[in-house]
């Protein structure tokens, strides 16, 4: 079954977790906003320039350059792979560029099949995110309450120090979860909408919520 989705959630989620499990299930491939962009980059096609160009200049890379590495790769992906089917993560980020993605794939004769909003409780996503601590020397992740360091608080691979990067400290955690709720709300609302919307309760185990996932889809 070729999948099209679009995977949404609050930094914290798990949806990029969750994106890669429906990726093996499926075989609908996970396709990574960032990911996308550097491979456009070291690819040096025109929009990779254009996307370089103001990453360089520390702006945001626009709309239309965005959507249109979007559109490169699921061209190519069709053509790789056939089925069209495709597992979208940190695209759309707004209801633009929701439109824009609509509006291509219309273009091709198709339209989503769902997009899967994984919700998690404000006070998890702090516990979960604020509790994260990196090895310096291998980089290595730990967590204080999930995934304890050895008992000496070192690297439990290389003996490295650990420590919390600043944008995991609750005040930068909070703030992070405060853009994301403005910025998609308008989002969220477009594809409920449009009926495409499926809210997937993101609090729990990996594979309790890959069941909820897989309901949401059913
Ligand atoms: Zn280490």
């Amino acid at each position: 079954m070729a999948l099209r989705l679009v995977m949404l959630g609050p930094p914290g989620a798990g949806k990029g977790t969750q994106a890669r499990r429906l990726q093996e299930e499926y075989g609908s491939p996970q396709i990574s906003t960032g990911d996308m962009l550097r491979d456009a980059v070291e690819a040096d096609t025109e929009l990779g320039r254009q996307a370089a160009h103001a990453m360089q200049n520390g702006g945001l890379v626009s709309d239309d350059v965005v959507i249109g590495i979007v559109a490169e790769r699921l061209r190519e992906l069709k053509r790789v792979k056939g089925d069209g089917g495709f597992i979208l993560d940190g695209f759309p980020r707004t209801a633009a560029q929701a439109k824009a993605l609509d509006t291509l794939l219309a273009g091709r004769g198709e339209q989503l099949d769902a997009v899967i909003a994984i919700t998690v409780p404000r006070e998890r996503l702090i516990e979960r995110l604020a509790g994260r601590l990196v090895c310096r020397q291998c980089g290595a992740m730990y967590h204080k309450k999930f995934d304890p360091p050895p008992p000496d608080g070192r690297c439990g691979r290389c003996g490295g120090r650990l420590y919390q990067r600043e944008d995991d400290r609750e005040i930068s955690v909070s703030h992070r979860l405060e853009v994301y709720a403005r910025e998609t709300a308008p989002l969220i609302d477009y594809y409920r909408q449009a009926g495409v919307l499926r809210e997937v309760d993101g609090d729990g185990a990996r594979d309790e919520v890959l069941g909820r996932i897989r309901t949401g889809l059913a």
